[in-house]
């Protein structure tokens, strides 16, 4: 398809009903002209006609008196009769020559020449001849041709008074005739004759254009009118023909049209030129219009046109600008949500590690050093649980403003996540970042007003650092967040990222996703570690310790993936496989004879999970085993993470009839008085107290006590951790209730565990030798 500008459009539009226009009144001119020039033609032509019959009767008429006159001359009539042809030829030159006849002959009755006005015309004889025979046979004879001429002729006899002969007179029917006819008129005239083989132009006006040279016909031509009559009345053969030439009566009108043309074409040209000029002016705004289009397509969105043509154009382009305005405002606000936080309105991950890794370029040229610091505020779960999100949000808002209202400027500041800051701070190392962190929390712990509440905020933090561990953005942003996990899990302030701990991490996270499959495909399985009573060194019952060969990472030991799998959610199951483990063996060894007692470990989140008591009764009754011989081990801090709760279920579980051991005792801080409150069986003192027992001084008196302690509350003691002989038996002597430890046996797998039955025998622990002996095999 053509593509026609709509400036072309516009002139177009203007030029062509203007051409239209003219050719229709050129056409409508021409037409009229034609008609009325056809008309005038027509209307001449008949009054051509009118004219020259009227001049050609009016001359016969003449001609007939004339003849007439001379018929009746009595000296004529005399000499003729006397044959005087001198006195005849006189008379027909003086009346011919009156009336301006062109010949006259006086003849006899047979037709002879008496005289004439002609010299010596051998051909006038003849033709008067056949005058005279025409006359005697018709009546009437109109028409003569004497020496190639033809003339109009008046015969009239010569009466004395018989008829003794024949005057004739005659005029030429000639060019000169024509000519003179044609003045008369302003037409072409022409004479011709017709018989029946020939027609003969006798004489014309011009070259007689309109006649067929052979039929002597009227050309059938439009550009031409003709009329016809009859030269003389009664003869059909000589005819008059007169003709118009259109063309000829339209040339005054050649003129006019082509002035016309003319100032038709001179129209259009101004029309063309004027609509150019003012189409240009009324398309430059849609130019400007469709330039700024194609640049805001290319994403300039700041152009701002200006139009001022007085018109629409004017609102189109303000409407323009305000479209990309808006548009601009629209990718704008994209682009900075794009860019940053939603609750805080910080600089997100995405960009801050933009700017982190500008900050590196810039400083591994200056040698400089940049701190990256990672702040997690701590509780906001809680409040996000009590308080609802919005509240948190709030929260995380207010804190971002006390944050950056009050760290220096150059400071950069961004947050991602759920809670988590970041700050970026050029020309710290690690060492000099640790004063940052006293500001932050200085400025965090000042309080922020949330509800007309003043909340103290904690913080957990973490520090990496260019170039001390590495070069890369993203890498130093994962340093810092996993030292701050570090932080956290540890529940410490800060910590700065240890090279190598995220092979670690990622090494947890693999765990941890893996554990819930492992348990299903075998992967995971329990040993046993066995405990003595005391005094008497019988085997009193087994520790289940879980254990996980994981295929490729190798044997993971419990105190890796077990924090792991709490904070994942998957140690649920885990803890009721190591159960079911457990109270199977007791079922088992029971059968084999053995009457022993097993201790299963829980975790914090075991403590919370209610369904715990009624999974262990089930477990129980499957394998038909009493509550007593299970014991619980938990931690006096995994208790006091959620007091209320943990004290439900272990009261459960006390109900039962479950038997409940406090364990790693000696390294938490609990109160004895809050030990006094809770529904517990036993003791199991730290093994960091226990191993040392024989070497360093200072554990005994600790040992000592808690066992008295323990004993005085009606609490048995367990003493973990137990390597060699002399600590065994000082436990016995200080009144331990069991021992446990490598020196009596390592965690073993239940086959090893049974042959270790097998072979034990139960000997006095203050008896070197058979303690050897037991535990030989
Ligand atoms: P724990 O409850 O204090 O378990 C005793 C740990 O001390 C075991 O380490 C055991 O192998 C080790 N041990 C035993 N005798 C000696 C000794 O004479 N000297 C030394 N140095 N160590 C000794 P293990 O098996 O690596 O378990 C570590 C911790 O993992 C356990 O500490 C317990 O808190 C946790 N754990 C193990 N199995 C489970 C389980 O099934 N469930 C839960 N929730 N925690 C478990
Ligand atoms: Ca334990
Ligand atoms: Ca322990």
């Amino acid at each position: 398809m053509i593509r026609i500008k709509f400036r072309s459009k516009l002139v177009l539009l203007a030029t062509i009903p203007i051409v239209i226009a003219q050719l229709v009144t050129l056409l409508a001119v021409m037409r009229t002209v034609e008609v009325d020039v056809r008309a005038r033609a027509d209307e001449s032509l008949t009054a051509g006609v009118t004219i020259i019959s009227e001049y050609l009767k009016s001359r016969s008429e003449q001609l007939h008196t004339s003849v007439e006159v001379l018929s009746a001359d009595f000296g004529l009539k005399q000499a003729a009769a006397t044959g005087d042809a001198v006195t005849v030829r006189s008379a027909l030159l003086n009346h011919g020559g009156r009336i301006g006849a062109h010949m006259a002959l006086a003849l006899d009755n047979d037709g002879n020449v008496i005289a004439s006005t002609f010299d010596g015309f051998a051909e006038q004889s003849n033709e008067a001849k056949r005058l005279v025979a025409e006359v005697d046979e018709q009546g009437v004879a109109t028409t003569a041709v004497i020496a190639g001429t033809t003339y109009q002729v008046f015969l009239e006899p010569l009466k004395a008074p018989v008829r003794i002969g024949w005057v004739v007179l005659g005029f030429r029917i000639d060019d000169p005739l024509v000519k003179q006819l044609s003045e008369l008129t302003g037409l072409d005239v022409a004479v011709i004759t017709r018989t029946v083989d020939a027609t003969t132009v006798l004489a014309s006006t011009g070259n007689a254009v309109g006649i067929d040279p052979v039929t002597a016909q009227a050309l059938v031509d439009d550009s031409l009118l003709t009329r016809q009559f009859k030269f003389i009345d009664g003869d059909d053969v000589v005819t008059v023909l007169l003709q118009r030439s259109l063309q000829e009566a339209m040339l005054p009108y050649v003129d006019a049209r082509r002035g016309l043309i003319f100032f038709g074409v001179l129209l259009v040209a101004i029309v063309a030129i004027v609509g150019t000029l003012f189409s240009t002016t009324i398309s430059r705004p849609l130019s400007t219009l469709a330039v700024a289009s194609q640049r805001l397509a290319a994403g300039h969105y700041d152009d701002n046109i200006r139009v001022q043509a007085g018109d629409e154009f004017d609102e189109l382009a303000q409407t323009f600008n305000a479209m990309s305005s808006a548009i601009s405002d629209r990718e704008r606000r994209i682009m900075h949500q794009a860019l940053h936080d939603r609750v805080t309105n910080l600089p997100n991950r995405y960009k801050t590690a933009q700017h982190l890794g500008a900050c590196i370029d810039e400083a591994a040229r200056d040698s400089d050093d940049i701190a990256v610091v990672s702040v997690r505020l701590i509780g906001m779960a809680q409040i996000a649980s009590t308080l609802g999100h919005q509240a948190s949000d709030t929260l995380i808002r207010l804190a971002a403003k006390q944050l950056r209202d009050n760290l220096p400027g150059d400071v950069f500041l961004g947050h991602f996540g759920a809670n988590e800051f970041c700050l970026i701070t050029t020309g710290h190392d690690t060492d000099a970042a640790h004063s940052f962190v006293e500001t932050i929390t200085t400025i965090l712990s000042s309080g922020i007003h949330l509800d007309e509440v003043d909340v103290q905020l904690q913080a957990s933090i973490g520090i990496s650092a260019f170039p001390a561990h590495g070069d890369d953005a993203d890498e130093l942003l994962r340093f810092a967040s996993i030292a701050r996990t570090d932080a956290e899990e540890h529940k410490e302030p800060v910590r700065v990222y240890e090279i190598g701990r995220e092979d670690e991490f990622v090494r947890r996270l693999r765990v941890v996703n893996d554990l819930k499959k492992a348990i299903d495909d075998g992967e995971v399985s329990v040993w046993f570690q066995p405990k003595l009573q005391l005094p008497d060194g019988t085997v009193h019952g087994t520790e289940a310790l879980v254990r996980w060969h994981h295929p490729e990472l190798g044997f993971l030991p419990p105190d890796e993936f077990i924090p792991a799998a709490e904070q994942a959610g998957t140690l649920m199951y885990l803890t009721r496989y190591v159960l079911a483990k457990a109270i199977k063996q007791v079922r088992v060894l029971a059968d084999a004879g053995y009457d022993l007692q097993a201790s299963v470990n829980l975790s914090v989140k075991d403590l919370t999970d209610e369904y715990l008591p009624y999974h262990v009764m089930q477990l129980l009754s499957e394998h038909d085993v009493a509550p007593e011989r299970l014991t619980l081990e938990v931690t006096e801090s995994s208790i006091m993470e959620d007091v209320a709760r943990s004290v439900m279920v272990l009261d459960i579980l006390r109900d039962i009839g479950v038997r409940i051991s406090i364990d790693d005792f000696g390294t938490g801080h609990s109160s004895l008085g809050q030990l006094r409150n809770l529904p517990l069986h036993e003791l199991k003192i730290d093994k960091c107290f226990v191993q040392s027992l024989a070497d360093d001084a200072r554990n005994e008196p600790i040992v000592r006590t808690t066992i008295e302690l323990a004993r005085d509350l009606g609490l048995e003691v367990v003493a973990e951790g137990v390597e060699d002989e002399s600590t065994l038996r000082r436990l016995s002597e200080l009144g331990c209730h069991q021992a446990q430890g490598y020196f009596i046996s390592k965690p073993i797998p239940f086959p090893d565990l049974v042959k270790w039955l097998d072979q034990f025998e139960p000997a006095a622990y203050t008896e070197r030798r058979g303690i050897e002996r037991a535990f030989s095999a």
